[in-house]
């Protein structure tokens, strides 16, 4: 695509990462079949492409955003699904973000709009728990190390999911460290547009986590919550104009793993049959799929862990949830979540599972099967409690 920034403009490092991005970008509209809202609405400019022009055109002219401008932005995901389809690379995630941060700044909503933006705020969110600080010993010879994300949401609404963490890595020889001073990953503040905000969550955990690995040593740091993990990976890319952090933040980045993805690198106890027959549709969470892209590595664990695993139709759509977008735009919502819903029960499922709380939560809401997380069965077939037993 060509744009028409000046070379002024494109002294802002924001700005030339925009230009790179755009001019990557050859309008063939692949992304406009696999994305949920040109799905639903069939609008051009609920599509990717169409977002993308809309975007250019809001920088290249340097304009204040208009309420066109807003409505369609709002209405995006942020699924990434037009990344996984996209075959020119094009970078609709950091394009995105920019924008947003740009409405966040420069666009002044409704009052309605505005308190219901400001209930979803960091300092509403719940901060990690009193368990910080605490470390879980391995049972047998210890064999790694690994620090585990405390979460903010999914500590509130389920627990266990850690817990699940905890019992299956320390049964396999791994310490656990559930690090003091670290907070919300800011994955939430983030997508809202709050720039700063979410920045100084991302430098407070970087160097939470920096002193944990100088002190004890990290052979990585654990996410069960993939929309999470998605924001971790790139806290590199968001800190990499920052002088004292950028480093740091490039080495946080890469420590980070979704807990599947560190699973897979070590040898699980054989599994006792207990749960062979029990069959498993797996929800794969956008921001593992899309945005981390794990795609196997969840089933091929279940599957050799004794497990029935069953791929959902149109399992490239998203559930709905997609952070705060649930509350923000709860009709899209809810027709995403009642497809997902209708697709997950043509496999027939004795359980679902995701790796995203905000995946399970949004699924539960539409279907008496039970929705747990990846980790829950792994626990299991492992040693541990059937899901939903404790
Ligand atoms: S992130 Fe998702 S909703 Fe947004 S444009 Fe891409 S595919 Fe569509
Ligand atoms: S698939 Fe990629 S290159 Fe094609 S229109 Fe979409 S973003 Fe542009």
């Amino acid at each position: 695509m060509k744009t028409e920034f000046s070379l002024a403009q494109l002294a802002d490092p924001d700005i030339a990462e925009a230009d790179k991005i755009l001019r990557a970008c050859v309008h063939c509209g692949f992304c406009t079949a696999t994305c949920p809202t040109y799905v639903l609405l069939g609008d051009e400019l609920d599509s990717p492409r169409g977002r993308i022009y809309l975007i250019k055109e809001m920088l290249e002219k340097d304009r204040a955003p208009t309420e066109a401008v807003v409505k369609h932005i709002d209405r995006c995901l942020s699924c990434l699904a037009c990344m996984t389809t996209c075959p020119s690379g094009v970078n609709y995630m950091h394009l995105v973000d920019q924008a947003r941060v740009r409405i966040e700044r420069d666009y002044k909503r409704p009052l309605p709009e505005r308190l219901l933006r400001e209930a979803l705020a960091p300092g509403r969110l719940p901060k990690p728990g009193p368990a910080a600080g605490q470390v879980f010993a391995t049972l047998g010879r210890p064999r790694g190390r690994v620090a585990l994300l405390q979460g903010c949401a999914q500590q509130v609404l389920a627990p266990r999911i850690n817990q699940a963490a905890i019992n299956v890595l320390t049964r396999h020889g791994i310490e656990v460290v559930l690090v003091k001073d670290e907070q919300c990953c800011g994955a939430l503040t983030h997508h809202l547009g709050r720039d700063d905000d979410a920045l100084a969550m991302a430098r407070a955990n970087v160097a939470a986590w920096g002193r944990e690995v100088a002190s004890g040593g990290l052979d990585a740091i654990l996410v069960t919550t993939s929309g999470c993990g998605t924001v971790i990976k790139e806290y590199g890319y968001m800190l990499r104009e920052d002088r004292e952090f950028a480093a740091p933040a490039a080495k946080i980045s890469q420590l980070a793993k979704d807990i599947t993805e560190y699973l897979a690198t070590i040898e699980l106890k054989p599994s006792d049959g207990r749960h062979s027959d029990i069959v498993v549709a797996y929800h794969a969470a956008c921001s593992l799929q899309h945005g981390q892209k794990i795609t196997t590595i969840p089933k091929d664990l279940l599957s050799k862990n004794g497990f029935v695993v069953k791929d959902v139709p149109e399992s490239h759509l998203c559930c709905g949830s997609a952070g705060t977008y649930n509350l923000l735009q709860p009709d899209i919502a809810s027709r995403l979540r009642d497809r997902k819903v209708a697709n997950i029960a043509t496999v027939k499922p004795d359980m679902i599972a995701a790796g995203n709380i905000g995946c399970m939560m949004q699924i539960a809401g539409g279907t008496s099967v039970p929705v747990v997380h990846t980790i829950e069965l792994l626990d299991w077939a492992t040693g541990g409690p059937r899901p939903g037993s404790n």
